[in-house]
């Protein structure tokens, strides 16, 4: 597999089209690994020898043993990456992490808010998880956050909790007509020696990328997915950062350059969560989907959403993102079907579109018009080599890249580290 760096990785769809897995087998060839976005919603899992590894905050190159960093977007609950690190040294996992000391920490205020927002918003929730990822992004644009800097010094962050506190503490009681049990000591006590265990780690992620870029193999994890992107997503059922690969230039902290580009395309779509979908299968071939592929989500465990693969929502994608490289998951969960379609393009109105429309209210007209193809029974799981898989198979991946006009590079067929054809 010949892939060029430096290269940013991209999920195609909703997320959790198996970021994780692909991440953890380019990480193999590249020497520093950068998760540049999200926070601990996140969830990626990596299968090594039958065993589960799952990540919310550390990038999934971790089991490569690679230098790894969090860039200044990242945000990051101290007590959820504590518990991450704790797991991988006890696993005797070892590795090299370093934080930028720009980067915002998730308060315990953002989570009560997030929680409080939700319901108020009833019906028309997003669909968070309550873990106060929007609402520290909201501190940060605000200019209310609490950054690594200060959390590792004592001073700063008792100076800084003494000048935010009281009108969180307003907002969540007075606004929201909520109680809280938050108290300011409380939170400075733990906060200060979260700080103290993650101040080891600190270290300017922007200057070392960037001197790194052009001598070393520099991989740019991205998470979430592109349809999540709080600008071009389906808002405002998305995150609140931006997940597509033009992000990582200030994200990071470098110069525009040619970064690669790949895109992961599941085999199919899931969305976690609200919002629109069109492809959605809301019958017994979705079930399927969703059993078989183990459709529940990492950190929240909800069932996701399954519907047929959309090439508008990648073809719009790989326009943003500017995808080099296709890595195509989950191909194995389609075996079995007698029938798999693909929604070549949308009719609105009297309208044939190719893409996903720029306005929402367009969108949520969208009928999805289908090409459908003969499926396969046999496992794919084992196989290893393009021509060895079944020729309807092929039919069907030939047609995506085709007409991506983007080449595979990657075909995973099982969760498994070693389970990939390569192309
Ligand atoms: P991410 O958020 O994009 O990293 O994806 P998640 O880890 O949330 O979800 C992907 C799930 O699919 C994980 O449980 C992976 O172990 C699993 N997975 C990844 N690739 C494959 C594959 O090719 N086949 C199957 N059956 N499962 C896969
Ligand atoms: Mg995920």
């Amino acid at each position: 597999m010949k892939i060029k760096f430096p290269l940013v990785v991209v999920g195609s769809q909703w997320g959790d089209e198996g970021k994780g897995k692909v991440v953890d087998l380019l990480a193999k060839q590249a020497d520093d690994i950068v998760r540049f976005n999200g926070g601990n919603n996140a969830g990626h899992s990596v299968v090594l020898n039958g065993k589960k590894y799952k990540l919310s905050l550390l990038p999934s190159g971790i089991l490569q043993k690679k230098q790894l960093y969090l860039s200044q977007a990242v945000v990051i609950n101290p007590r959820v990456l504590l518990e991450e690190i704790a797991f991988f040294k006890k696993e005797k996992i070892s590795f090299q992490l370093k934080i930028d000391p720009r980067c915002h920490i998730v308060m315990p205020y953002h989570q009560e808010l997030d929680a409080a927002t939700e319901k108020w918003k009833g019906k028309k929730a997003t669909g968070s998880l309550h873990l106060g990822i929007g609402y520290c992004y909201e501190d940060r644009n605000n200019r209310f956050g609490i950054r690594f800097e200060d959390l590792i010094n004592p001073k700063l962050l008792k100076e800084k909790l003494t000048q935010f506190w009281p009108i969180k503490k307003l907002q969540i009681e007075k606004v929201y007509g909520q109680t809280t049990q938050l108290k300011i000591e409380d939170i400075y006590q733990e906060y200060v020696h979260y700080g103290q265990q993650l101040k080891v780690y600190l270290a300017d992620v922007s200057l070392l990328i960037q001197q790194k870029i052009s001598t070393h193999k520099v991989l740019f994890e991205g998470a979430h997915g592109t349809f999540l992107d709080g600008n071009f997503g389906t808002y405002p059922y998305t995150t609140a950062v931006n997940t597509i690969s033009g992000t990582v230039f200030t994200a990071v902290g470098i110069a525009p350059q040619k970064i690669y580009s790949l895109g992961i395309v599941k085999a199919y779509t899931t969305r976690v969560g609200n919002g629109p979908f069109p492809t959605e299968l809301l019958n017994r071939a979705g079930e399927r989907i969703r059993e078989k592929g183990g459709e529940f989500g990492t950190v929240s465990k909800r069932p996701r959403r399954c519907g047929w693969l959309d090439l508008c929502l990648l073809r719009s994608a790989s326009r943003w993102s500017g995808f080099d490289y296709l890595a195509l998951t989950k191909l194995d969960v389609l075996s079995g079907l007698a029938k798999i379609k693909v929604c070549t393009h949308y009719q609105l109105g009297k309208q044939k579109i190719k893409e996903v429309p720029a306005m929402i209210s367009d969108f949520n007209r969208c009928r999805p018009v289908y090409r459908e193809f003969s499926g396969w029974k046999e496992d794919i799981s084992n196989i290893r080599s393009f021509d060895k898989l079944p020729k309807t198979a092929q039919i069907y991946l030939n047609f995506i890249a085709q007409e991506l006009k983007v080449p595979l590079k990657i075909i995973s067929v099982s969760p498994e580290r070693e389970a990939n054809i390569f192309l």
